[in-house]
C-alpha cells in the first residue's frame, strides 16, 4: 500500500529500517510484498506496508527493540506454507512482516553428538540434505518440505509423516534462540540430552505461532541414517481392519515402523484422476488403503522379510484383502506420492471443508463411524475424504462438495460442519488442531475446547512476554491488549 496513505511517522520508521537493513531488504512496493500476504489456501487475504528481511540475529534484535519502543505490530513469517493463517498480516495494512528467509545458515552439524544448530530460515529440505550428506537423518517430513522453514516448523510444532517413530518438532528440538518482543535475546541454544534446571521454556515458543517472540535458531536432534526402507500398500474393508493392521505391524516391527497412513477410496479416486503419473498399486477397488513403511538401521535385520511376515499374517487373519510390497525405492516413492498428493488434489474437486483432528489412536474407527454419517446427514451428497497419519491418531478429515454443487453454497456450511465434527472430537478427548496450529482459522474455536484454566494461563503468559501486544497480534488468542488495527 502507498506510504502516503499512512501516518507520517511511518516515513521515519521506514528510514530507520532502511538504514539498518539496506533498502533491498525493506520491501514496500505492492508487487514485492504480495507473496508475503497470500497464503496457500487463499482464505486470509492480508495487507502490510512493509516487509523486512533481516540477515542475522542481531538485526532481529534491533528490529524488535525498535518495534517495541514505537508500538509497531510485527508478523513473523517463515516459508509461508501455514494452513491456518498464522503467518499472514491482517487487512489493516498497518502491520510489518518480518521474513526469516535470510536467516538461512546451518551454523554447525555434529554427526557424533547427533546435533545440528540451524537458523530459522533454513528450508526443511536443506536440513534433511545436510544431515544426509553427513551420514545422518533429520526425520521431520512434510508435503511442503521444499519451501517450509525450520522456524515455521518450530513455531507450529509441525508433525507430518515421521511423527510415529520420531515425534513432532517439539520432540526434535534440544534448544532455541529467541528474540523476545522487547528485543531481549534468550540464548537457550543448548544441545544437552539431559538438563533438569527448572522450567523448560523452549516449549512455550514452539507451537506459539510467533505470538511470544521470534525463534532465530534452534539446536535439533539428528539420528543414524536408516540403511533400508520398505514400503507396502494394502487394501482393506474397514477402518477397524486398518487399526488391526496397525496393531499387528507395531507388534512385529516396534520402533522400526516409521510410517502408517490411512486413505479412503474417495481420496484414491481423486489422486488417480488429478495427480500426474498416479497409478493404483492394487488391481481391485477397496474402501480403505494403508501405506506401511518400516525402516531398518542394522544389517542384521532383513527388512523385506519383516514386512512380508507382517502381511502374511494380516492375510491369514483376514485383516487385509490385497497388498503389494514396493519392489524398488522408486516404487516406494510412488506409493508415498499417492499419499502426499491427496491434500493438493482436493482443490480440483471443488470446495473442501477442512479439519485437522486427532483422537486416541484406538478411537479412529469409532470417530469415523460417527463423523462420516453426521456430515453426510448435514449435507446430502457431500464426499468425506478422511486421510492421514493413522499411527498418530491424526486425520485430515476433509469434506469435498457434492458433485455439481455450487462451491460458495457448499462452503457456507463450513462453521456448521466444523461444529459437528469438533463436538465428536471433544467428546473423545481429541484435539481440533493436531498439527496445523490455531492461527486465525481456529482462534475463536479455542475458548470452546480448551480447559479454562489452561486458556487463562496462556493469556497470562502472552501478557507477560508481550505486554504491548505487538507480536503477531490476534493470532492463536484474541488477547485483550493485542494491537487490534
Ligand atoms: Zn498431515
Amino acid at each position: 500500500m502507498s506510504l502516503s496513505s499512512l501516518p507520517s511517522s511511518f516515513d521515519t520508521h521506514l528510514g530507520w529500517f532502511e538504514t539498518l537493513l539496506g533498502p533491498d531488504h525493506c520491501l514496500t512496493v505492492d508487487s514485492d510484498i504480495e507473496r508475503y500476504c497470500r497464503e496457500p489456501r487463499e482464505k486470509f487475504p492480508g495487507r502490510c506496508w512493509l516487509v523486512v528481511r533481516p540477515g542475522n540475529r542481531d538485526e532481529v534484535v534491533q528490529i524488535m527493540a525498535y518495534a517495541f519502543q514505537h508500538n509497531l505490530a510485527i508478523v513473523p513469517q517463515g516459508g509461508n506454507t501455514g494452513l491456518v493463517g498464522g503467518q499472514i498480516p491482517d487487512e489493516s495494512g498497518l502491520q510489518i512482516v518480518i521474513s526469516c528467509e535470510r536467516l538461512n545458515k546451518i551454523r554447525s552439524l555434529d554427526p557424533v553428538g547427533n546435533v545440528a544448530i540451524v537458523e530459522s530460515g533454513v528450508l526443511l529440505e536443506s536440513l534433511q540434505k545436510a544431515a544426509k550428506d553427513a551420514g545422518r537423518f533429520f526425520p521431520l517430513a512434510l508435503g511442503s518440505q521444499g519451501s517450509c522453514q525450520i522456524g515455521g516448523n518450530l513455531s507450529t510444532n509441525a508433525g507430518g509423516t515421521g511423527v510415529l517413530a520420531y515425534g513432532n518438532m517439539r520432540d526434535l528440538a534440544l534448544g532455541l534462540e529467541v528474540v523476545l518482543p522487547d528485543g531481549r535475546i534468550w540464548n537457550g541454544l543448548r544441545s544437552l540430552r539431559k538438563d533438569n534446571t527448572g522450567y523448560d521454556l523452549k516449549h512455550l515458543f514452539m507451537g506459539a505461532e510467533g505470538t511470544l517472540g521470534i525463534i532465530t535458531a534452534a539446536s535439533l536432534k539428528l539420528f543414524p541414517a536408516p540403511l533400508d526402507q520398505q514400503v507396502a500398500f494394502a487394501g482393506l474393508a474397514t477402518a477397524q481392519k486398518a487399526l488391526d493392521l496397525f496393531s499387528l505391524a507395531q507388534s512385529h516391527a516396534s520402533s522400526m515402523l516409521t510410517g502408517f497412513e490411512l486413505m479412503p477410496r474417495m481420496g484414491m479416486d481423486f489422486v488417480l484422476a488429478h495427480l500426474d503419473g498416479a497409478r493404483d498399486p492394487l488391481a481391485g477397488s477397496h474402501p480403505w488403503y494403508c501405506l506401511v513403511e518400516i525402516s531398518t538401521s542394522s544389517p542384521a535385520v532383513d527388512g523385506p522379510a519383516l514386512l512380508e511376515a507382517i502381511f502374511a499374517q494380516a492375510f491369514e487373519q483376514g485383516i487385509i484383502d490385497d497388498a503389494t510390497l514396493a519392489q524398488s525405492q522408486q516404487q516406494g516413492m510412488d506409493f508415498w506420492a499417492l499419499r502426499h498428493g491427496m491434500s493438493e488434489v482436493q482443490k480440483r474437486e471443488g470446495g473442501s471443508i477442512k479439519h485437522d483432528i486427532s483422537v486416541p489412536v484406538s478411537q479412529i474407527p469409532a470417530f469415523l463411524d460417527q463423523a462420516v454419517p453426521a456430515c453426510q446427514a448435514a449435507i446430502p451428497g457431500c464426499r468425506p475424504v478422511p486421510f492421514g497419519h493413522m499411527g498418530d491418531g491424526n486425520l485430515h478429515f476433509n469434506i469435498s462438495q457434492p458433485v455439481g454443487a455450487d462451491k460458495a453454497d457448499f462452503l457456507a456450511h463450513w462453521d456448521n460442519i466444523n461444529d459437528i465434527v469438533h463436538a465428536i472430537v471433544v467428546e473423545m478427548d481429541g484435539s481440533i488442531s493436531a498439527e496445523h496450529g490455531i492461527g486465525t482459522l481456529k482462534r475463536d474455536l479455542l475458548p470452546g475446547v480448551k480447559d479454562p484454566v489452561e486458556l487463562a494461563l496462556m493469556h497470562q503468559i502472552k501478557q507477560m512476554l508481550d505486554p504491548k501486544g505487538i507480536m503477531n497480534p490476534q493470532k492463536v488468542l484474541a488477547h485483550p491488549s493485542d494491537h487490534s488495527s
